[in-house]
Parts: structure tokens; sequence; C-alpha cells
């Protein structure tokens, strides 16, 4: 099969914090792997700016050393001279008025720019006031921001609202890593291109609806950070609710960007408010030669958790009933990002009590690789009876596919989702406003409470609680990391 390459337009791409952690182990990276598959043509730049008097030379030399650490196949380095030539580099103190007049003066009247934010959110105000004081807020300009989006409803409001006062909505993409993955687009294409599922995938067939991200690491250096916001703003409140969306929306009249977020924003708007006894908080505590979340973040009194379960409910026509169990927590057994659609049992067994339940389980594995699995139940192989067992339809398509099969990154979709203006991946405002609406009250109860997350075991499962959230129902969870 011939990999199909859809051409762009030439572009600036501007990355303010060109030279901090997400550029380089993210940004740059994902921009080198679309200049190898002819996704940059010239004359596009990707323009670093950062406070540092680094010169492009000096610029070209860090971008040098972070591709050569970061890319999982380092390219030669004749494609990397190639890529450096059309990177270059601004000294701009965005606090600041210098260096914006030499951004503007690089800039080409016409051509498509986008400005990547890969900073943190305090900046953005700043930066979008002074992109459009230097006049480069024009119809062209497309501006890319990275969570934290906000910290609170109030917050992720005032951050729309400071970026809405100098470009229209259709020119903001808010990323959410997780829609970038190739099989969470594939998930559309199983549920709406496919008779096969759709009929089934409601209340009448479906028993429940389990997530899964699990990371074996801590917090690392992001302590300060993380423990001011914790799993539920980290993780659940942008990830796992996109994850959910996509799961419970609705089909969209078209795949277009405002069908498709439309849909997904009825599902978090019909979310139920979380009962405090469905929720289990947990923190990692020390192991193996690695520090507990308290000794991690530099706080023994926190109470920030560092694993969330939670059991939900999106209560419309098509779910009523339905429960969906999300999770997520650091230090766990494995890193294991997994949907899972669990299928009810069939009504009456022609086989007998002692064939055991079983049943049809739809997952989609997100980390650490990626693919799609039916579990189907079929005779056990041999003579000795009709003895039932449940095996794996794979569908991780790598022998159908071939080299199609390896999936970009996230980040090479998204950026040139960007480039080419389309923004059904992106979270429109009102989504993510109606995320933190549904989140805000279940912070504001834990604090009310004084709540303190349950300690649990590193490189365990999380809290014992969370197990006993999903058995009270007599359900199991996946077990993470299989
Ligand atoms: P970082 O601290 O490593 O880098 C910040 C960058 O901003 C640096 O290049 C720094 O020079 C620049 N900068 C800071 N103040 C500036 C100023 N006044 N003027 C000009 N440049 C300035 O941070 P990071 O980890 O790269 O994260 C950037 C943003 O992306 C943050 O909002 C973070 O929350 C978000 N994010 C990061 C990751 C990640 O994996 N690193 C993942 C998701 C989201």
């Amino acid at each position: 099969m011939v990999s199909r390459i859809i051409p762009v337009e030439a572009f600036d791409l501007i990355i303010f914090g060109g030279t901090g952690d997400l550029a380089r182990r993210k940004i740059l990276p994902a921009l080198f792997k679309r200049f190898c598959a002819g996704q940059m043509p010239s004359p596009s730049r990707v323009i670093g700016v950062a406070r540092g008097d680094l010169g492009d030379a000096g610029y070209r030399d860090e971008v040098r050393a972070a591709l050569k650490e970061h890319l999982d196949v380092p390219g030669d380095d004749s494609a990397i001279s190639a890529f450096l030539q059309q990177i270059h580099y601004v000294r701009v103190d965005v606090l600041g008025e210098d260096g914006w007049q030499e951004l503007a003066d690089m800039l080409e009247p016409g051509r498509i720019r986008a400005f990547y934010l890969s900073v943190g959110p305090s900046l953005f105000g700043d930066i979008a006031r002074r992109l459009q004081a230097a006049g480069l807020a024009d119809s062209e300009s497309r501006i890319v921001v990275e969570k934290p989006f906000g910290h609170d409803l109030d917050s992720a409001r005032a951050l729309n609202r400071e970026l809405a006062g100098y470009f229209d909505e259709g020119q903001i993409y808010r990323i959410d890593h997780y829609l970038g993955k190739e099989t969470v687009q594939n998930l559309m294409a199983v549920r709406f291109g496919n008779m096969l599922f759709e009929p089934l995938w409601n209340a009448q067939y479906v028993d429940h609806i389990q997530i899964t991200v699990a990371e074996t690491v801590g917090v690392g250096g992001r302590g300060a950070y993380y423990d001011r916001a914790g799993a539920m703003r980290d993780m659940m409140q942008n990830h796992l609710m996109q994850l959910l969306c996509l799961i419970a929306m609705e089909p969209p009249a078209k795949f277009d960007p405002d069908a498709v977020r439309d849909e997904k924003l009825k599902v978090i708007r019909a979310l139920e408010p979380v009962q405090p006894h469905h929720i289990i908080r947990g923190q990692y505590t020390a192991a193996d030669g690695v520090k507990s979340y308290r000794e991690d973040v530099g706080n023994d009194r926190s109470k920030t958790e560092s694993f969330i379960a939670i059991k939900t409910h999106v209560s419309n026509w098509r779910w009523a009933g339905t429960p969906f169990y999300l999770r997520t927590g650091k230090r766990l057994k494995a890193r294991d990002s997994q949907i899972t659609v669990v299928f009810k049992d069939a009504p009456h067994s022609i086989f007998g009590p002692d064939s055991g339940r079983h049943n049809n389980e739809l997952t989609i594995q997100l980390q650490p690789d990626e693919g799609i699995t039916l579990d189907v139940t079929i005779k056990e192989p041999g003579p000795g009876g009709m003895r039932l067992i449940d095996v794996p339809l794979d569908m991780s398509f790598a022998e159908a596919l071939g080299p199609e099969a390896d999936a970009p990154d996230a980040y090479e979709r998204l950026i040139m989702d960007v480039i080419r203006g389309n923004q059904t991946l992106f979270m429109r405002n009102d989504e993510v406003e109606a995320a933190w609406a549904w989140t805000d009250p279940i912070i504001k109860g834990w604090e009310a409470r004084g709540d303190v997350p349950k300690p649990y075991d590193s490189f365990t499962n999380g809290p014992d609680d969370a197990s006993l959230l999903i058995r009270r129902d007599g359900r199991e969870w996946r077990s993470i990391g299989q």
C-alpha cells in the first residue's frame, strides 16, 4: 500500500518556548518527521522564540541535539542538516516589548502562520496581545495552546475571554494530544464506518465501559505544578473526558469540526454529577528505590491525588443505566491506556450452566501499542463436549496495512491539522468550559470535606478501594499491562 501524504501549503510555525521541554521532546521531532515525509515544503520555516541569546546557529545546535536525543530512530545527519536550514530563531521576552518587530519583519504576509504557545498559560494573554499589537493576529494566523487550559471553570473562562480578545475561535487550537492518536480516530471509523457496532452501541447491549490511563512514572520534575493539579485536573478533566466523549457521542451528521464537537459537548453536558462514594482518590507510597508522592512533590501533608477512579453515567436515551468507569494514575503496575466496551452476556445460554459466563469486549488500546481487539466466544478446540472460550479478534492492522500501520505521532498529525486549518481534533471553548463545570463541584467537595487520598503501593493497580468500586457492581477492571 502506498503511503499517502496530503500536501500542505508553505507555512511559518513559530514556537514560543522553542527551547523548552515540550518543544524539544515532541514538537521539533514531530516537525522533523513531517519534513522527512515531504510535508514542510520550501519555503516553510520553523521559528523558535525564547529569551536566550542563541541566534539561528545556536538554536540549530539545540534542535540537532534535541532530535538526536528524542527521536526513536534519529534521522541521518544529512536529513537533519537539511531540516535545520528551515529553522530560525528570534529572541523575545514575551513580557517585554523587544524582539516583536524583528519577528514581524521575518513573517511573510499572506503565508499561513501558526503560533505554538509552548509556554505556561499565564503567558497566553500577553503573547496574544503583543501579537496583535505587532500586526500578527491576522486572518492567516492560528494560535495553538497546550494544557493545562485553566485550573477551574473561572480561570478557563478568563483564558478563553483573553484569547477571544485577539483571535476568533476558528483560529484557536487547544491541543489534547490523545485526540491525535491514530487509534482514537480509528475508534470513530470503527463506530461510524461499519454497520456492525453502532446498532449495539447503547444501554441495551453494552453492560459498561471502562477507560484506563495508567502510567508507571511518578510526577518527575513537575512536582510543583502537579501538586496544584492532581490526577483530576491533569488527566481526568481533559484526556479521559475526551475519550469518553468519543465513545459515548451520537453520530455527527458529518465529519466536520463543529459537527463532531457539538456531539462531544452534548456528552459532557449529559454527564451526571458524581456521587462522593463513586470516587476513589489515591497517593502512591515509596517502593523499590522510588520516593513516595509526598516526597516527590516536597509536601509531606499534600492532599493531592496521584490516582483517581470514578464511576459516572451519561444521562441520555442511549446510555441510561450504563456505568462508565474511569481511572488514571501514576506509579501503577504498567504503562497502559485502554478503553473497553463490555457487551452484555447473551440473554440465554443454550450451552448450559457449565459453559460459564461469556461476553464480547471491544478494547481500544492506546498505549503502549495502538490497536483494537474484539473478544469473541468460540468453542474450545478438541473433543470432550462444548466448552466455550473467549479469544481476541486482533485488529492491530499491522499485517493488513503494512508500513501504513506505522502511525505518525499524535503531534505530527495535530500540527499538520493546524496548518490545514482543520479543528476537528481540537477542543472548542465551550467543551473545555463544560468539562470544568462538571469537574469543579467534585474538587470543591473534596476541599470542603478535607478529603485525604488513600495511600497505595507503587507499581500496583492503585488503591484497593478502586477495585471495590467496580466489584460492588459485580464487575472487574481489566488488568493493567496485559
Ligand atoms: P519549559 O519550562 O520546559 O519551557 C518553557 C519555555 O518557555 C522555555 O523555552 C522558556 O525559555 C520559555 N519562556 C518562559 N518564559 C518566557 C518569556 N517570558 N519569554 C519568552 N520565553 C519564555 O516548559 P514545557 O514543559 O516545555 O511546557 C510548556 C507548556 O506546555 C506548559 O504550559 C506545559 O504545561 C505544557 N505541556 C508540557 C508538556 C511536556 O511534556 N513538557 C506536556 C503537556 C503540556
